[in-house]
C-alpha cells in the first residue's frame, strides 16, 4: 500500500512557501529592471530591495544599513569571518579566534582555512554531553590579540541552542567582535540582535520556507568589514554584483510570515516533538537522545541508536515514504562520524548511528504516530 510521503528534513532545507513564491514571481519577468539604474523598472526593484530591507531589519531590531544580501547562509559566515579577520588583521589589533567544536563547516572551514594558510590562530572551546558551549569558557580562551568569537545559535545537527546573549556580553566587555550563524535557529528563535548581543548574524533563505539561494548578513554598523568580494558598489560596496531582486523580496517575504506564526508554531512544534521524542525513548531500547533535552529548537528531534547503522535506518525510512537524514557525513565509502557528535564525547560507533528527524510547518500529529509506528521496527531490523 503506498503511503503519502512524510518529510521530517527541515532542517536540511524547507519547501518555498506559496506566500513567498506569490511575492517572488512578478520580479521575475514583470519588475526585471536592474535596480542600479535611474529609470521606472530600475526604480521599481530598487524600491522592492529597500522595502525587503527593511523588513529584515525590523524584524533583527536594527537599521536597514546593516543587513546585507548574500546567496546562502555558507557565504554569510564565510563573509562575516573572512571580512573581519582580515579588517582586524590590517588594523593590528591581532589575529585570534575564538570558536566552538560544534560549528557548522560553513564557520569551522572557514577558520580552519585562515589559520592554515593565513597565519591566524584559533581556539576552539569544547562542549559538554548536551553540545552547550559554557560562556566561562570563551571568557577563559580570550587573549589580548583576540579578534573575532564565533558561536553558532542553534545547532544543525542536535539543535541545541547557545546561550549568546551571556557569551555576548563576555566578547563586548572586551571590545571583541561577534558572530553567530543562525542559520538553524532563524526559525524558531529570537532575531534581535541586541538582546542576544551579536555583531553579526548569518541567516539562509532555504531553512525557512524561502527559495535556495537568498541569504542575509547582519553586520552592526560600528564593525570594520573587508570585502570578501570586489566589484560594484552594490550592498553599500560590502557585496558587489547585480541584486536578485525576486529572491531578496521571497527572502523578505518568508522571514515576515515566520515571524508573524513563530509563537503559535513554537508551541505546536514543541509538543509534536516531545511527543515524537518521548515515543522514540519509550519504545525503543538502547535509544539515547542527543543534544540538550529542552535547550533546543522546537522542530529538532536526534538520536543514537547502539548497534545500529545510520544509512540503514535512513534507507528503510526511505521505502516507508519517511524522509530523514543522519548527523554523519559519508566520505569515499568510509563512513566518518560526525564532528558534533564526537565533540560531545559519543563514541565512534555510536554517532555513526545518528537519526535527525526535523519538522516543519507542514508535519502534522498523524505523521509523528506514524513514524514512531514503523521505526521500532526498522531499528529492531538492521541493528547488528
Ligand atoms: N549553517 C548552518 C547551521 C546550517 O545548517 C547550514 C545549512 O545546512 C548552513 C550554515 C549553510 O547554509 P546554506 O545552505 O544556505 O549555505
Amino acid at each position: 500500500m503506498n503511503q503519502p510521503t512524510i518529510y521530517l528534513d527541515h532542517a536540511a532545507s524547507t519547501p518555498v512557501d506559496p506566500q513567498v513564491f506569490e511575492a517572488m514571481r512578478p520580479y521575475f519577468s514583470e519588475i526585471y529592471g536592474n535596480a542600479s539604474n535611474l529609470h521606472k523598472q530600475a526604480r521599481a526593484s530598487a524600491k522592492a530591495i529597500d522595502e525587503s530591507r527593511q523588513q529584515i531589519a525590523n524584524i533583527l531590531g536594527r537599521g536597514a544599513r546593516e543587513i546585507i544580501f548574500t546567496a546562502c547562509g555558507t557565504e554569510s559566515d564565510n563573509m562575516a569571518i573572512r571580512g573581519v579577520a582580515w579588517a582586524q588583521k590590517l588594523a593590528g589589533l591581532g589575529q585570534h579566534f575564538i570558536t566552538t567544536s560544534v560549528e557548522h563547516h560553513a564557520v569551522s572551514h572557514t577558520f580552519d582555512q585562515l589559520c592554515a594558510k593565513f597565519g591566524f590562530e584559533q581556539t576552539i572551546v569544547p562542549v559538554d554531553g548536551h553540545g552547550l558551549v559554557n560562556p566561562a569558557d570563551i571568557a577563559a580562551a580570550i587573549r589580548p590579540d583576540t579578534v573575532l568569537i564565533s558561536v553558532i545559535y542553534a545547532n544543525n545537527e542536535v539543535g541545541t541552542i547557545q546561550p549568546l546573549a551571556e557569551i555576548g556580553v563576555i566578547a563586548h566587555e572586551r571590545n571583541i567582535p561577534f558572530h553567530t550563524d543562525a542559520v538553524q535557529a532563524a526559525g524558531y528563535e529570537s532575531l534581535l540582535v541586541d538582546l542576544l548581543n551579536v555583531d553579526l548574524l548569518a541567516l539562509s533563505g532555504h531553512k525557512i520556507y524561502a527559495p535556495k539561494g537568498v541569504g542575509v548578513l547582519y553586520v552592526r554598523q560600528k564593525i570594520a568589514l573587508l570585502p570578501s568580494f570586489t566589484g560594484g558598489g552594490h550592498e553599500h560596496g560590502r557585496r558587489p554584483g547585480t541584486e536578485n531582486v525576486p529572491y531578496i523580496v521571497g527572502m523578505a517575504k518568508a522571514m515576515s510570515l515566520v515571524q508573524a506564526h513563530q509563537a503559535e508554531e513554537k508551541v505546536r512544534l514543541t509538543k509534536l516533538r516531545d511527543k515524537l521524542i518521548d515515543g522514540v525513548l519509550q519504545t525503543i531500547p538502547d535509544s539515547q537522545l542527543t543534544g540538550h533535552p529542552t535547550q533546543r529548537l522546537a522542530n529538532h528531534a536526534s538520536f543514537v541508536f547502539a548497534g545500529c547503522e545510520a544509512d540503514a535506518i535512513l534507507m528503510h525510512l526511505d521505502q516507508a515514504g519517511i524522509l530523514a537524514s543522519s548527523g554523519s557525513a559519508c566520505t569515499s565509502g568510509m563512513p566518518t562520524p560526525s564532528h558534533v557528535l564526537t565533540a560531545m564525547g559519543l563514541p565512534h560507533n555510536l554517532a555513526l548511528s545518528a537519526l535527525r528527524l526535523t519538522l516543519g510547518q507542514q508535519t502534522t500529529e498523524a505523521e509523528i504516530d506514524r513514524v514512531l509506528a514503523v521505526l521500532p521496527e526498522i531499528i529492531n531490523k538492521v541493528r547488528l
